[in-house]
């Protein structure tokens, strides 16, 4: 399997040197160059096997020659040893027809485990292989940075440096990336918003002299790793669903449009979805752009649910790729436009196959703890904030099968949940200490040269 730049401007490349690379050289984002789909036949016969298994069957149709069968089943064993659901993503029918999909099991209690974990060790065994060391540079808006954190902790050919937004994320998110002392890991607090923090990643990669100097690699969804390794539960919920007659809708908490594209990517490949449900906060520029066909950046408002407070969504790069006949001269056209004047327009059947295949809406702080009480009260589930938006949503479409995503556990929000129900959600017992362990963090200033120089000095 190849795969090119959604800008057109590079040689194609196979996954070890996509996962290694993680940005392309012209500032795109890579994309297999063409998608093996799956007959329902094959989709349904997924049903009896276990989450490991069709992991297996789904991420090796991306991987190609890259590791030998063997390795990649003990890889994926070893990924979801540690998650304390042996389902890995369990499926909850709350009402008929009407399900979360629970994706907070792993170490630390947010979707991202499901990928990091896997990224860690595919990357330690071509590291070994090739005998090289990478610097990873990890841009977060909360829990991306501890799962990364707890993914390398122990890999030693990896030295790890996170950007975290300063201020924006939870006592809890941070806590998770702090208090694991690594001499491998940096937690970098940057005085900015997590679009700047990614800004700053995108501006290190494009430095190709920097990027090669210190074998620069990255694990944010613009990795493609992540998104083929996150696409895999969409089809583990397929299996658990009952009623497969009746039109199935996914309903994802989205920022960086990172967890809905791998849906699309599911429904590429041949999964019976009727609708991807985009779930925003009040940082809703995915659904200004649905509804108006313009996607135009505007400033970034803490809400809430802090791992959605993102306005540039770098995974739409690759669905615009698609929407655009598959055109990388009308990509780079478009990402140019952004970059010099914060906005571009799609073009009429772009949008409108858009609107075809892709839903949004968006509720705002008070509404998202409106809905954590009524789950509270109704169904007796604490859910947290993104969750809850998620599920605001679903109440709009009573009429649909729909499947929530729930992203994180409400314990990394407590604060939130506190105001909404008047009560403290419970620390799984690994964390128990997590508020009395020391920190380490080093705050930064926004500026990406700065943050070169000291990863140099690093
Ligand atoms: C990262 C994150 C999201 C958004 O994920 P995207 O990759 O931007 O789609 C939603 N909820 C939680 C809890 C997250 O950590």
């Amino acid at each position: 399997m190849n795969y090119i730049s959604t800008r057109g401007n590079t040689k194609k490349l196979n996954f070890e040197e996509v996962l290694l690379k993680g940005l392309a050289d012209d500032g795109g984002l890579y994309i297999p160059e063409s998608i093996q789909t799956m007959s329902l036949d094959e989709i349904n016969s997924l049903s009896n096997k276990t989450y490991q298994e069709i992991a297996f069957h789904i991420i090796k149709k991306f991987t190609g020659k890259t590791f030998p069968d063997s390795v990649l089943k003990e890889m994926i064993f070893e990924s979801y040893k540690n998650f304390t659901n042996t389902l890995i993503a369990p499926l909850i029918e709350y009402e008929k027809d009407k399900y979360i999909m629970e994706l907070f099991h792993g170490p630390t209690l947010a979707f991202k485990d499901i990928a990091m974990q896997l990224i860690s060790r595919m990357l330690d065994f071509i590291l070994t292989k090739r005998d090289i060391d990478s610097t990873i540079i990890c841009a977060t808006s909360g829990d991306t940075g501890g799962a990364a954190v707890d993914a390398f902790s122990s890999n030693s050919r990896v030295k790890l440096f996170v950007l975290l937004p300063n201020g924006k994320v939870s006592d809890v998110q941070r806590r998770m990336m702090t208090t694991v002392k690594s001499k491998n890991i940096k937690i970098l607090s940057i005085d900015g918003t997590f679009d700047d923090c990614q800004n700053i990643v995108k501006n290190l990669f494009n430095d190709h002299d920097f990027a090669k100097s210190v074998n620069l690699s990255g694990v944010n969804s613009i990795n493609w790793a992540r998104i083929m390794v996150q696409c895999v539960y969409y089809f583990t919920a397929f299996s658990f669903i009952k009623n497969k007659d009746i039109p199935i809708n996914f309903i994802v908490p989205t920022g960086n449009f990172g967890d809905i594209y791998a849906g699309y990517l599911a429904q590429s490949m041949g999964l019976p979805i009727s609708k991807l449900i985009i779930a925003t906060n009040i940082n809703d520029i995915l659904k200004r752009c649905i509804d108006t066909g313009v996607y135009k950046i505007s400033d970034v408002m803490p809400s809430n649910s802090p791992s959605m407070d993102i306005q540039i969504s770098s995974n739409f790069e690759r669905l615009l790729f698609d929407l655009e006949g598959k055109d990388p001269l009308e990509v780079k056209k478009c990402m140019a436009l952004l970059s010099d004047c914060g906005k571009f327009e799609l073009s009429k059947n772009a949008h409108l196959q858009f609107k075809m295949m892709f839903d949004a809406d968006s509720l705002d702080t008070i509404d998202t703890l409106k809905i954590i009480k009524k789950v509270y009260v109704e169904y007796n589930m604490i859910i947290d904030p993104h969750t809850a938006i998620g599920f605001g949503v679903a109440l709009k479409k009573p009429k649909s099968s729909t499947i929530v995503l729930s992203t994180a556990h409400p314990a990394k929000f407590p604060e939130t949940i506190f105001e909404a129900i008047k009560q403290h959600p419970a620390l799984p017992e690994k964390h128990k200490n997590l508020h009395s362990l020391s920190e380490e963090i080093c705050s930064m200033p926004n500026n990406a040269q700065i943050i070169k120089d000291y990863i140099v000095s690093q």
